[in-house]
């Protein structure tokens, strides 16, 4: 009987991908998934070192799995808190067998197809020639993975980050910024469409609209060559090939005038935009790009161009230096832009980061207080944006039974569209909203003279 491996996925979607990645090593190793944790004989633990909340959730679900498995089953500890706190985590967890950081270059250069460490390390067989043989040393990036579950699917074009956010740890241990090839990237679309099931394709790095800047040897904020970034002609080729594509993550002042018409052009009018604050000042001591002002600006002319886009921001409340002010700022620029989703977060002190070092840290408490006012503000125009769509009809996609998406939700990330349960996963339809739960919205089917009218999506 072929080895079972559990496979445990915490943090973000970019984690996600390198988590169907792994999967998909050690299926070309002759593993197979377990439906229970505690049937498996290899138990993976991929994590998330982003803030202290993270880490402790990652460090409860190793402990947790670390009971629930049978004996003599091994238990391996992956990801950002494995890169970020290798040894340390070792020594602390006596329960785990191994600590294995994804580690090694995550070039997308061409190299022999060496069995990759982590495979090794997590006990598969290296992957076989065929679609494997692109597999460069360790490039997580570049191993093949299993055909998708949902009818929509993550896709990792780059690695690392090149910029110097005063909060951010993460360019400390996922290092300097690394892309894929648009051939790599494409090939792993069609290979994800192969089946003809994918219908929506959601594009994720850690700095999305730098992608493939660093091939050109160009910074962040560099003068891009030629006409576009990199990212404008990739984001055509990939909606060429899938009904919807989507972008997650995008710094804002890469938001040029390209970008935006690129990503109008696939039917999905979605803006993910890293804002973070919009406090000048601040956001000089978070060492980024922008204030409240010009990021207005870009969102009105957006909804110039298309009215229905939806838009997405999240917010660090209580980076240091943070002063009331500052905290007015925020709340009276997010009753003015009105955006749809939005995520708050309190600042969290990582060690080594700009941030770290600051004066002026602001008590948790009085961090916790602005990010409870901030949320009560967001709530009510969240709610309020939503409640616009009753009555309406638009076009979803069905995700799994009863479940659904128009292009305003990412997947994962924002709410959802309750529908029958009798639609077909991995279909389009349309649909008329007629209530909402929560962030929810709850449409049926609409009658067959509405399809015909009903917001249309580009595919
Ligand atoms: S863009 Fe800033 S916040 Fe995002 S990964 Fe890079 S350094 Fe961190």
């Amino acid at each position: 009987m072929p080895e079972r491996y559990w496979l445990e996925t915490l943090g973000c979607p970019k984690n996600q991908v390198d988590s169907d990645k792994l999967a998909g090593t050690l299926a070309a190793g002759g593993l197979t998934p377990a439906d229970d944790p505690s049937r498996a004989d290899l138990v993976v633990v991929n994590t998330c070192a982003f803030i202290e909340a993270a880490r402790q959730e990652s460090v409860e679900t190793v402990l947790s799995l670390a009971d629930a498995r049978r004996d003599g089953a091994r238990l391996v500890v992956t990801g950002c808190m494995a890169e970020r706190y290798g040894d340390e985590l070792a020594r602390a967890l006596p329960e785990v067998d191994l600590v294995a950081p994804f580690g090694a270059s995550l070039t997308t250069t061409a190299a022999p197809t060496a069995p990759a460490p982590v495979a090794v390390a997590l006990g598969a067989k290296p992957a076989p020639a065929g679609p494997a043989e692109r597999v460069p040393d360790f490039d997580l990036l570049n191993l093949a993975r299993p055909p998708a579950a949902a009818p929509w699917a993550y896709v990792k074009v780059a690695e690392g980050c090149d910029r110097t956010c005063g909060f951010c740890a993460i360019p400390s241990f996922r290092g300097r910024q690394c892309s894929r090839t648009p051939e790599a990237v494409l090939a792993e679309v069609e290979e994800l469409a192969g089946g003809g099931r994918l219908a929506e394709v959601v594009l994720v790095a850690q700095d999305l609209a730098s992608y493939g800047l660093d091939r050109g040897g160009v910074r962040p904020d560099g003068p891009v060559r030629g006409a576009a970034r990199p990212l404008v002609d990739l984001v055509r080729a990939v909606s060429a090939r899938v009904p919807w594509t989507r972008l997650l993550y995008l710094y804002p002042s890469a938001l040029d005038d390209a970008l935006v018409e690129a990503v109008l052009a696939t039917g999905v009018p979605y803006f993910d935009l890293s804002l973070q604050h919009v406090s000048r000042p601040l956001l000089r001591r978070m060492r980024r790009w922008g204030d409240g002002e010009r990021f207005l600006g870009r969102i009105v002319s957006i909804r110039a161009a298309e009215p229905s886009a939806a838009l997405r921001s999240s917010f660090i409340v209580g980076y240091p230096g943070e002063t009331e002010e500052d905290h007015d700022a925020l709340l009276e620029w997010l009753a003015e832009a009105r955006l749809d989703w939005v995520g708050f977060f309190p600042f969290s002190r990582e060690p080594g980061t700009h941030a770290d070092g600051l004066d002026g840290q602001v008590p948790a408490a009085l961090a916790a207080e602005r990010l409870r006012e901030c949320s009560e503000l967001q709530d009510a125009i969240t709610a309020d944006r939503r409640d616009q769509l009753l009555g309406t009809t638009i076009e979803v996609l069905v995700d799994a039974p009863g479940e659904a998406r128009s292009v305003r939700e990412a997947p994962e990330i924002d709410g959802v569209v309750l529908v029958p349960r009798t639609l077909p996963v991995g279909s389009f339809a349309e649909v008329v909203v007629e209530g909402a739960q929560g962030p929810d919205l709850v449409a049926t089917p609409a009658p067959a003279a509405d399809r015909a009218v009903a917001t249309g999506v580009g595919r």
